[in-house]
């Protein structure tokens, strides 16, 4: 089967360019082979999406979310069939594909209830017999950038928003994860949306992206992905003069204070430190825990680690499944020798799976480190695995402190029933996700997402926030007096 770019409404012909292969990563078996693009090929989509949004634009934004409550339709009907797609080639266990591609359908219901909102504000003004308002206004062609982590979740947070405000768009998933792209391509086709107002481009990030970024006719770029790739996105995105949105990397933390229920903290902690195979942004990657409950809770935690079962997420009783590639195996396995260099002490997994059908696939052991101090690397570097440590401490404050002592702020949670704490908790914890007795991760589309320091520039996705990437505020001032009025002289107060 061969993933070919979506443009202007059409998939290209297959003809004779670049592919490469799409790999299951459970499995190692080919599942497509997706096409490899140029900037010729980016310059023809953004040409496209230019064209389409001048009309897009006008179309009443009620009317242009009914193609999102279409999408969020076709979605829910085959939401078992993406969700295995999704599995296949993405690696996360089946039960968290269905939630992924859940989150995709009530992005499409939630964005399309914006069409009859997009709220701006309006406003006395200072002068008699004028009015003021602001009203959102579309861009025009935004760029959307996706990882392979959550191959459709991620592109519904911004394709949604970005289509309601009256925007036209580009997107280039990552080349590991085409497939979900691919599927929503034929769901954008059957919706009925406009040619030219969703456009799909596959390739790599360094020759697609960088012409994304260098298209003067792309003026948003919406990126997620690691802080290094976000660094560079930002550079010369500034130079073009882009407005860039950043959602980077993490380095989450889940902190068990002595009085929490530690049962309760142990379920969290395998949710979000092993679930997607330890690859979420929001993965849970150091625990912190007070001195009083760390050895019950090494002792529970290790308890429940040995009931893990990993294999092909397909498999309905498998709870971890592969990581994405070799390269990623080799990544996560090179951190149990630093770690181990560094002074701390391995107490389960470190090891890259072999043997039978785990030969084939990308498996590794649900590893736990202890004894790991704050400044360790194992404890400041994304892994991106299923790779946790436990960091003591001897103190609420300290915990906070080290919850706080890395580059990046995406998500923190606290176990306690010490209601006052949780809520100093919220206040102190430096990361743009909070969860008071919940792991690290379960974010809900409603609300807000992204991350603090090198996890983010300053924007969100999902939630209304999201909006706010994909508009300019504009201001109208509409003057009624039949006379100049100049603002701040005529009417000084
Ligand atoms: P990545 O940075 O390698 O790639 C992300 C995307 O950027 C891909 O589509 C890639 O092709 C593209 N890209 C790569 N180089 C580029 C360049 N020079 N110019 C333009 N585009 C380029 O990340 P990944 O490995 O796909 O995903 C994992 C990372 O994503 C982790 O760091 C994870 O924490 C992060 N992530 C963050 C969030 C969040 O919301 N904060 C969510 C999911 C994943």
């Amino acid at each position: 089967m061969k993933l070919t770019n979506y443009v202007n409404g059409k998939w290209q012909d297959a003809g004779n360019r670049k592919y490469a292969a799409v790999l299951n990563p459970a499995t190692g078996e080919e599942l497509a082979q997706v096409q490899m693009s140029s900037a010729e090929d980016v310059d023809e989509a953004a040409k496209a999406a230019k064209a389409a949004q001048k009309s897009w634009a006008k179309v009443p934004a009620p009317k242009r979310a009914s193609y999102l409550y279409k999408i969020g339709r076709i979605m829910k009907e085959r939401k078992e069939h993406l969700a295995q797609v999704l599995t296949k080639e993405m690696g996360k266990v089946i039960e968290e594909g269905r939630g992924e591609v859940q989150e995709g359908i009530d992005m499409a219901f939630y964005m399309a209830g914006e069409g009859r909102r997009l709220f701006g504000e309006t406003t006395p003004s200072e002068l008699a017999d004028k009015f003021a308002m602001s009203i959102r206004a579309p861009i025009g062609v935004v760029g959307l950038i996706t990882p392979w982590n959550f191959p459709v979740a991620i592109a519904t947070w911004k394709s949604f928003p970005a289509i309601v405000a009256g925007n036209t768009f580009l997107w280039k998933p990552a080349t590991e994860t085409p497939m979900m792209a691919y599927e929503m391509s034929k769901i954008f086709a059957e919706a009925g949306l406009p040619d030219g107002v969703a456009n799909i481009v596959f390739g790599a990030g360094s020759e697609v992206g960088t012409a994304m970024l260098e298209h003067p006719d792309i003026r948003v770029i919406s990126f997620t992905g690691s802080t290094e790739t976000g660094r560079k996105i930002a550079e010369l995105g500034g130079r073009n003069l882009k407005k860039v949105s950043l959602e980077m990397g993490g380095k989450n933390a889940v902190i068990v204070m002595e009085d929490a229920d530690l049962d309760l903290a142990v379920e969290g902690i395998l949710w979000s430190a092993f679930g997607t195979a330890g690859q979420r942004c929001t993965a849970c990657s150091r625990v912190i825990v007070h001195e009083q409950v760390k050895e019950e809770l090494q002792k529970r935690l290790l308890a429940k680690m040995e009931s893990l079962t990993i294999g092909d997420g397909l498999d309905e009783s498998i709870k971890v499944g592969p990581v994405i590639n070799k390269e990623a195996l080799e990544k996560i396995h090179s951190y149990i020798e630093i770690g181990k260099q560094e002074g701390a002490v391995l107490l389960a997994g470190g090891e890259i799976l072999t043997g039978g059908h785990f030969d084939k696939g990308n498996y590794y052991a649900p590893t736990l480190f202890t004894d790991v101090s704050a400044s360790m690397r194992i404890a400041q570097e994304e892994i991106f695995g299923p790779v946790v440590s436990i960091i003591e401490v001897d103190s609420f404050e300290a915990a906070v402190e080290v919850n706080n002592g890395v580059i990046y702020g995406l998500s923190s949670s606290i176990y306690t029933q010490d209601i006052n704490r949780a809520f100093i908790a919220q206040r102190d914890l430096d990361t743009g996700i909070v969860y008071i007795n919940a792991g690290t991760s379960g974010a809900e589309i409603h609300l807000p997402f992204g991350g603090t320091k090198g996890t983010g520039n300053g924007h969100r996705d999902s939630g209304v926030a999201a909006l706010d990437v994909f508009t300019e505020w504009k201001s109208v001032y509409v003057d009624f007096s039949g006379k100049l009025q100049r603002a701040q002289i005529d009417n000084e107060i």
